[in-house]
Parts: C-alpha cells; structure tokens; sequence
C-alpha cells in the first residue's frame, strides 16, 4: 500500500469548516484505491498569529517539508487586518510559496453543466461549455518585487516593481505547454507588452519556449483584452499563461464566470512533485462556522492533489466524478441554491460526495 504525509493546514474562517470534509473524501478514496494517507495537521494564518505570534511558524515549515503536499483551507480575517501589512496571516501563503519554491499556480474553470444556470453570462455566450486552465506565475514579478516609499514633487510616494527573469518566464511557459499537451493544445499567453518592458520580455521567451512545442499553438494577447474576452466568449481559452498580478485578477474573473467561487480549486507547484492545494477563495468569515460553506472546491484540490503530487489520476477523477455525481441529484450548498434544488449543509455535502465515491 502506498503511503504519503499530507500537511493540514485548516487555517481561519470557513478553512476549519471545509478542510475536515476534504479530509473525509480523501480517506475515503484512500480505502477504495488502496492509498494510506497519514495527515498532519499544522498552523498558519490568524490561527497561528494567535496561538504562537507567527502567521507561518517554524514548526509548520518543517512538518510541511517531510510531507508529500499541503492541503490548505484559508487563513485572514477581520480580527488581523489591523496587523501591518508583513504581518498578516495572508503572508502566511506567500511564504509557504517562497519557502516551497512553488512557482506554477494551476487554476482550473471548469463549467458544470448543472450549475449552468448559476453562471452570470448569457446561455449563448457558454453554450459550448467552458473548461479552461489559469496557469499563473506564483513567486515573482510586482508581488515580490523591490518596494518602498520616497518623497516626490507630488508629496510621498510609494512604488512595487515588476520584475521578470528570463528563466523565471521560461519555466512557468514550459508548465503552460506541459499542460496544453494534455488538454486541447491551445495556449493563450496574456501580458501587457505594448507599455511594460517587463511584458516585452516575458513576451519573446514565450514565444521562444513555444518553438520545443510545434504541436500547440501560441497566441499572445493584452490583459485588458483577455479581461474582456473572458466574459465576450470564454470558451475560446485553453490554457491561459500569465505573470503573478495578470494571473490574480483574470483566474477570479474566470471563476465567476463558471458561477461559484466555492467551486474552483488550485494547485501550486514547484519543479518536483511537490504541492500546495487549495480553494481559490479566501475564508469568507461572513459564514464561518455556520455549516453554509461549499466544501467542493477544496474537496477538487485534494483531487489535484491526488492527480499532480501522488500521480494517482484514477482516484482524482473518481473524486470529480463524486462531486459531479452530488450535483447531478440536485444537493446545493447555498452559495448555488436555486429553487427546485435540494439545499444541504457543508458536512452533509461532504457525506454524500464522500458517499457516492462507492458508486
Ligand atoms: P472570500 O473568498 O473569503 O469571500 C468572498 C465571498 O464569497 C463571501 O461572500 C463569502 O461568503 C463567499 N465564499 C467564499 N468561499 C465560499 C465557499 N466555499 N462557500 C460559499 N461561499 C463562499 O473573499 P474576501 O471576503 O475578500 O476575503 C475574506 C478573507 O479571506 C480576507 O481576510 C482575505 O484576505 C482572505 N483571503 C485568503 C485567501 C487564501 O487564504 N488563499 C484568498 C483570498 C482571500
């Protein structure tokens, strides 16, 4: 039987709340595939702040490392937005990211058919269907660029610089290509290269990259052109390659128009097998403990999980077929509740996609 050590970190807000579901899915895919998960679970975000002064203890690095993945909820939340800006549980991730190396950030836009209804767009615009890939660059550009402040003619100022390496560039093109290969080959890269010289670069080393992939095609196209084609006609993205800052914005546009945010998973990897799993959404203190949480996008990042880290491609596609499966009997959790559908719990809905794994 194989075995492998999953981090836990459950995290602030809804994290507790939607974690623990994911844990039950995996252990129940676990039994029917023959996979021993040991999970660890650890501190980090506000939790930590609180529990131990440090929003991503020591500890929890060095449990992480002799772990195979990290499964996280979410951390932040309004007892620890006073907290200056470096010390916020929302650094939390972006020092795990650091300290992991984890440079590629997958996010997936997968329309359900049975939440079509739940999408903001007009029919038509999805009729075809949307199942399309953010990949993201994670651990550089403006958000770990140079910062700081500085007297102008117009009164202090404060600047973040946009940086990118060519190797930087190279790798995350290298992931996007990987990943069109096994989708329908297709890879739009979005940059900004008619104003920013840091995009005139990412530009030509994509382009550059693309040469090893005759077999996908390339388009490059501006942010704020992709931002508007997104919602014009979503369908026509495969595989959407982007810097850290594009990345942020166009994979929250691109999770609205797939209905729910509670929906969306994400992978972050770094050149081994390696990852750190979790919703794309944040701990949504407005509902936290109150069992009104949707559980299946961290329930799909444990499938990622699966899938990226452990190479266990069948158990992850059971797990998706589980939440399509819980869908399909018409069970809503209340971010997609409409009426005629059955309204369930965040617990009850882990349950029944835990359940229907049998089938
Ligand atoms: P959010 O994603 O937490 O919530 C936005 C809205 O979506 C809220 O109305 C919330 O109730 C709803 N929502 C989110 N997830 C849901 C789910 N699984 N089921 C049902 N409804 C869901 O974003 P926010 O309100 O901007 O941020 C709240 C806190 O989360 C902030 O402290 C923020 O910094 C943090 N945050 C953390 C992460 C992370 O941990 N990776 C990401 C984004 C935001």
């Amino acid at each position: 039987m194989k075995k492998y050590h999953i981090a836990v970190i459950p995290g602030d807000g809804i994290g507790p709340d939607i974690v623990s579901q994911a844990v039950k899915v995996l252990k129940e895919a676990g039994a029917l595939f023959e996979l021993e998960f040991e999970f660890h679970e650890l501190l980090a975000g506000g939790a930590a702040i609180d529990q131990v002064g440090a929003c991503l203890p020591a500890e929890t690095v060095k449990t992480a490392r002799e772990c195979d993945s990290i499964l996280l909820g979410a951390v932040g939340g309004p007892a620890w937005d006073r907290l200056p800006g470096d010390a916020r549980p929302e650094q939390a991730i972006l020092g795990l990211r650091k300290e992991f190396g984890l440079f590629a950030n997958l996010r997936p836009a997968l329309l359900f058919s049975q939440l079509a209804a739940a999408c903001p767009l007009r029919a038509d615009l999805v009729a075809g269907g949307l199942d399309l890939l953010v990949v993201r660059e994670l651990t550089g550009g403006i958000y770990f660029g140079e910062r700081g402040h500085k007297d102008t003619d117009m009164g202090p100022a404060a600047y973040d610089v946009e940086q990118y390496s060519e190797g930087e560039v190279r790798r995350i093109a290298e992931v996007a290509f990987q990943m069109a290969l096994k989708r329908r080959r297709q890879v739009v890269s979005v940059d900004k290269a008619n104003v920013l010289e840091s995009s005139r670069l990412w530009r030509r080393v994509v382009t550059e990259t693309a040469a090893a992939y005759p077999e996908v095609s390339l388009e490059h196209m501006y942010v704020d052109n992709a931002a508007m084609q997104l919602v014009r006609q979503p369908a026509q993205f495969d595989v959407i390659v982007t810097g850290n800052l594009f990345g942020d914005i166009l994979s929250d546009e691109a999770s609205m128009v797939t209905g729910s945010i509670g929906m969306l998973p994400s992978a972050s990897l770094g050149s081994g097998s390696f990852g750190l799993y979790e919703p794309i959404h944040g701990s949504a203190p407005d509902i936290a403990g109150t069992d009104r949480a949707n559980p299946m996008a961290t329930i799909l990042s444990a499938a990622m999980m699966l899938r990226y880290s452990f190479d266990q491609a069948e158990a992850a596609q059971t797990i998706e077929k589980a939440v399509a499966q819980v869908l399909d009997q018409g069970y809503r959790t209340a971010d997609l509740y409409t009426v005629g559908t059955t309204l369930v719990g965040t617990e009850k809905a882990g349950q029944l996609i835990a359940e229907a794994l049998q089938a």
